[in-house]
């Protein structure tokens, strides 16, 4: 090869890299902040030391739902509606008041114009269990609703009873000042959220729909206002879920010829089925780093270390190493894909014998761009064995329509959340959990999941778990959103969103 051939050849390689350097720092660079600049919107005549009085009380009840013994509890049921009731004069005065199924509560507060669509507000006041054996772990009672060390303590302090008492303290507050809303609105405070939603949520959707009320969106608890999300990134960001993973369980079940232990055939039901779930932990339902998870991503963007920065605003190129990433860490790799987690293992009775039948239950949390039938088309593929037989177990649920980011409810709900937390950029999200929303695709498309709560990494382990409590400022923060948010909706008859 003559020198001048290679010469060109390396001239060639170089250029190309420079101009692949070029394209990379372009798009880093590119990226900016779209915070818009909103003026902050606070109220200092709210009775935040009322409000706290009032959540503590409303944690007091033991409104606990359980799977079969909820029957046990539901004078404290009773006695909470007797409370509500008790403790906002003016929404008694001025909202329809409906028991729905007993428990749930469904008001009305009839706008100036019939003729708009309605906005929704939705709650539970059902709790989970305080799981027996902790109670003493806690640092305050969980039923005491105690206030101390800024915060209010007690279960369902997050889990949703600061969202329903926020709610109250929030119209409480609008009817005290004379407001009148244009738009109907509903505020649905309900009881079995924890165990399914079936008598309470469901009961309400259908009610709407059989009276054929048009709803333009629903507001339900969700996502919070996540701190410290990510490692370099300094402020919070505030996700509002717009969709729902579905839901399968999946049983697999094996049968061979059983006998004695001291002559172990060379494959036992144990066996196959151990190796059938390895496989399917192994090789699990591919992930995606497109479309809701992406946007989720765009508002943080900029204001990543450098090097996250780079690779997520040049995912032509980084975009598989950004999959690994986000695939070891649990909760981001929930977002990007289905998730496996085997939660049974049955089989034996006795040391020495070899069971003749071994059964598990793999429980599948589907993202949006997979199904029911994909993931059970997916097991059978994956563990390669006739013998084994796959059974779909009861409750499995599509994931969610994901609701629009761009409606004028949404934005009319980023707008109030600009005016009520400073330098929070707000991004569209995937709940991970499930929530009574599921309820209500048919009623409305714009299903906006978002609970004010600012939640740092160790706060995860509170909800639903020990020591849940909510900070007084925060309770604070949430009344005056859910302020700024029903004015913003319901106010005037165009929604009010930022520029
Ligand atoms: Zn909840």
């Amino acid at each position: 090869m003559s020198k001048s051939l290679i010469l060109k050849i390396l001239s060639g390689v170089l250029l190309l890299l420079v101009l692949i350097t070029g394209i990379i720092v372009f798009r880093t660079l590119q990226v900016s902040h779209e915070m818009p600049d909103v003026e902050q919107v606070r109220y200092d005549d709210i009775d935040v030391h009322g409000a706290v009085k009032r959540l503590s009380q409303g944690l007091q009840f033991r409104t606990i739902s359980t799977q079969e013994l909820s029957f046990l509890y539901r004078p404290e049921f009773d006695f909470f509606l007797d409370f509500v009731v008790d403790s906002y004069p003016g929404i008694h005065r001025t909202f329809k008041r409906e028991i729905v199924n007993g428990y749930t509560i469904l008001y009305k507060w009839e706008g100036r114009y019939a003729e708009l669509p309605a906005a929704m507000f939705q709650g539970h006041y059902d709790v989970v269990p305080v799981e027996p054996g902790t109670e003493d772990d806690w640092t305050y009672p969980p039923f005491a609703g105690t206030v101390a060390e800024g915060f209010v303590w007690g279960r369902g302090a997050i889990d949703d009873k600061s969202g329903i008492f926020s709610y109250l303290e929030a119209f409480e507050y609008l009817i005290e000042q004379g407001y009148e809303p244009e738009r109907t609105i509903y505020l649905a405070l309900n009881h079995d959220e924890e165990i399914g939603g079936r008598n309470g949520a469901r009961k309400v959707a259908d009610l709407l729909l059989e009276r054929e009320i048009d709803i333009d969106f629903l507001v339900d608890e969700g996502m919070p206002v996540v701190e410290e999300i990510l490692e370099g990134l300094e402020h919070p960001i505030a996700m509002i879920g717009v969709a729902e993973k579905g839901y399968v369980s999946v049983e697999l079940e094996i049968h061979k010829e059983g006998g004695h232990s001291s002559m172990p055939p060379r494959e036992s039901t144990i066996g196959s089925l151990s190796i059938a779930i390895i496989n399917l932990k192994e090789n699990p339902m591919a992930g995606r780093f497109v479309g809701l998870l992406r946007e989720t991503f765009h508002p943080i963007v900029p204001d990543l270390p450098f090097i996250y920065r780079m690779a997520l605003s040049n995912l032509w190129l980084f975009g598989g190493i950004i999959e690994d990433r986000l695939g070891y860490i649990p909760h981001t790799n929930a977002a990007l894909r289905t998730t496996t987690s085997p939660t049974m293992f049955n089989a034996g009775i006795k040391e020495n014998v070899i069971p003749q039948t071994a059964r598990a239950v793999i429980n599948f949390r589907i993202h949006p761009s997979d199904s029911v039938s994909e993931v059970v088309e997916f097991v059978r593929s994956t563990i390669e064995n006739d013998q084994i037989s796959v059974r779909v177990l009861e409750g499995a649920r599509e994931p969610s329509p994901i609701s629009s980011s761009t409606s004028e409810p949404y934005l009319a709900m980023k707008h109030s959340i600009h005016q009520s937390f400073e330098g929070v950029p707000v991004a569209p999200a995937m709940f991970l959990a499930a929530t009574d929303a599921r309820h209500f695709p048919e009623v409305t498309d714009n299903l906006l999941r978002f609970r004010p709560i600012r939640a740092r990494p160790e706060d995860r382990g509170r909800i639903h778990g020990t020591d849940e409590r909510i900070g007084i400022d925060n309770f604070g923060e949430m009344i005056t959103f859910y302020i700024n948010l029903i004015k913003n909706t319901t106010g005037n008859s165009d929604y009010v969103i930022s520029e």
